[in-house]
């Protein structure tokens, strides 16, 4: 029987489902309400599938669990109840429904969904290894820009890389990383600075260099005189830096960025200790994982609580983003010196740039790749995870090291 009661929650709530547990979480006060009782389960389910509202009966209104969940999220501003049979307007509540493009808007538009998704690009211009232990052979599949190989020298052509820009030139490409190997073996470098220099103002221009020694850091550092403000030059430390190397490399080229790999929480230690003598630009630190440190980088990813997914500022557009998208790889396109193209360097080749169109090889990734969409609610364990929203997005440390699920409490 109809008591003239609605039920609604909040447009501002995130609802998160599985078979049989369901998280409602207050997007503007991070309150949230967890149940496994099936009656609290199957209403929300109906309000759902009714656009946020649904009407009480009186076994909702005598059912002890469903009084105590109401009066919860009432009190949670999470939901509440009207009267209708009191209230002439009848409450329209319409949940968040977020438009992406559907398969056929994709396949209708490919060169505009290749301009709408594309933000970076990173091209391995060599793969020359002389300079930097083989032990680093692997930093481009753990977020460092570096590459390199003791396979045959290749190279990129300048001429490609100068069509791929120019044929992105008016999508949403912003950051163009330029990498090795050693950047100084690169045959056309001042060819290709000049290139950036000249045609590429409205993009951010990042030369990621790997330290080896000082004599070779000051040929590099000699090209990018006078370099415009649109140019970034990333300098790649190991953990043996000392204070000395960062202030001379400080001398040679005062506005470069520090990027320290680190293995250990000792190296974090002994470079937090060089840096106190010298150093104040701008630094990270960047973890790499070297198949005998697990729990040293498992650390770093740990989400250790609840309170830890509940405690960020989330907003519905930005929970729903994150079960679709994979904000660390979308968008991202990474060429290598023999021209094999990757949406990450994890997953596996989608073309190479000497026999397709690089537009064509992107709109792989865009219609049925595997990186961009690579979220938890999709892969085990997190599959059907209340929290598979919450977590932070899937990184290439957890692809390296085998495991999806960074937590100790599911
Ligand atoms: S199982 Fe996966 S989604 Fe669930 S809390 Fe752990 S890491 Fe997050």
């Amino acid at each position: 029987m109809s008591l003239g009661l609605l039920f609604y929650i909040e447009p501002y709530v995130y609802i998160s489902f599985n078979h049989d547990k369901i998280l409602l979480f207050n997007t503007l006060n991070n309150k949230h309400i967890e149940s496994n009782q099936r009656v609290i389960i199957n209403l929300i389910t109906k309000l759902v599938a009714n656009n946020g509202v649904v009407p009480l009966t009186i076994d909702c209104v005598n059912n002890k669990f469903l009084k105590s969940f109401i009066n919860k999220a009432r009190l949670y501003y999470i939901g509440d109840v009207t009267n209708v049979k009191h209230n002439s307007n009848y409450p329209i509540n319409i949940l968040p429904d977020l438009k992406f493009m559907t398969e056929t808007e994709v396949l209708n538009n490919p060169v505009n969904t290749i301009y709408e998704s594309i933000n970076s690009l990173y091209f391995f211009i060599n793969n020359k290894n002389d300079l930097v232990s083989i032990e680093y052979n692997n930093l481009h599949t753990q977020f460092i820009n570096y590459y390199a190989n003791n396979s045959e020298y290749t190279e990129i052509h300048l001429h490609n890389i100068i069509n791929i820009i120019d044929s992105l030139h008016n999508s949403s490409l912003t950051y163009i990383h330029i990498s090795g190997g050693n950047l100084l073996h690169y045959s056309e470098i001042e060819g290709l600075i000049n290139f950036l220099k000249n045609r590429t103002s409205r993009f951010k221009i990042i030369f990621n260099i790997f330290f080896t020694d000082l004599t070779s850091f000051r040929a590099i550092a000699t090209l990018f005189h006078n370099m415009p403000d649109y140019f970034n030059i990333n300098v790649i430390f190991d953990g043996s830096v000392t204070s000395n190397v960062l202030a001379s490399v400080s001398k040679i080229l005062n506005s470069a960025c520090y990027e320290f790999v680190i293995q250990s929480n000792r190296d974090i230690k002994i470079i937090e200790k060089q840096l106190d003598f010298s150093y104040e630009n701008e630094h990270k630190f960047s973890p790499y994982y070297n198949h005998n440190n697990k729990t040293f980088i498992t650390n770093l990813l740990l989400i250790k609580s609840k309170k830890q997914i509940f405690n960020q500022k989330l907003s519905i557009p930005a929970l729903d983003m994150k079960s679709r998208i994979n904000s660390n790889f979308y968008g991202k396109i990474f060429i290598y010196p023999d021209g094999r193209v990757h949406a990450n360097p994890n997953s596996k080749s989608l073309g190479n740039i000497y026999e397709e169109n690089i537009s064509d090889i992107i709109f792989k990734e865009v219609k049925d790749g595997e990186s961009w969409k690579m979220v938890r609610k999709h892969l085990n364990p997190c599959k059907g995870c209340l929290y598979s929203s919450f977590c932070p997005p899937i990184s290439n440390y957890e692809i390296v090291l085998k495991t999806n699920n960074m937590c100790n409490f599911t």
